[in-house]
């Protein structure tokens, strides 16, 4: 098994969604590096007990905080449980998160049902399986 670094990001509306959703998967949980966005991190900490490496909050630059860590090839997977009846005002952070898990294939999880998936997968946390990076030299 490889310890894997994930990132916990909820929108407002969302927060008692992850919060559940991180109880239903505690143990898989306590596996991974868990990084978040300032107050989702506090959440999930307070109420859990897990560790958890907190940036900013999202609004005041967390997102981008996460973003980096993915353009740096640092992040394993995202589970962002992000809100999609209220406006943000940190929308273009909230695309721009989105977009690089595409740019670098890294594995974004938005619903709960999309995140019971992945990490119920033989293949999350296994040693024989490593996303393709792109290679965006050639
Ligand atoms: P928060 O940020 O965890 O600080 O609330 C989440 C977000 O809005 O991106």
């Amino acid at each position: 098994m490889k310890s894997a670094t994930v990132a916990l990001v909820a929108h407002d509306h969302k927060k008692s969604d992850l919060l559940q959703w991180v109880k239903n998967h505690i143990t898989v949980m306590q596996k991974c590096n868990i990084v978040a966005t300032g107050t989702t991190g506090h959440m999930i900490a307070e109420n859990t007990g897990l560790a958890v490496t907190r940036y900013k909050s999202g609004p005041l630059g967390g997102d981008q905080q996460i973003g980096a860590l993915i353009a740096e090839g640092k992040l394993d997977a995202l589970f962002f449980f992000w809100d999609p009846l209220n406006p943000a005002p940190h929308d273009p952070d909230v695309k721009a998160l989105l977009r690089l898990c595409s740019v670098w294939n890294v594995p974004v999880a938005c619903t709960p049902a999309t995140a019971d998936l992945m990490v119920t997968s033989p293949l999350f946390l296994s040693e024989d399986y490593q996303p393709l990076k792109p290679d965006y030299g050639k």
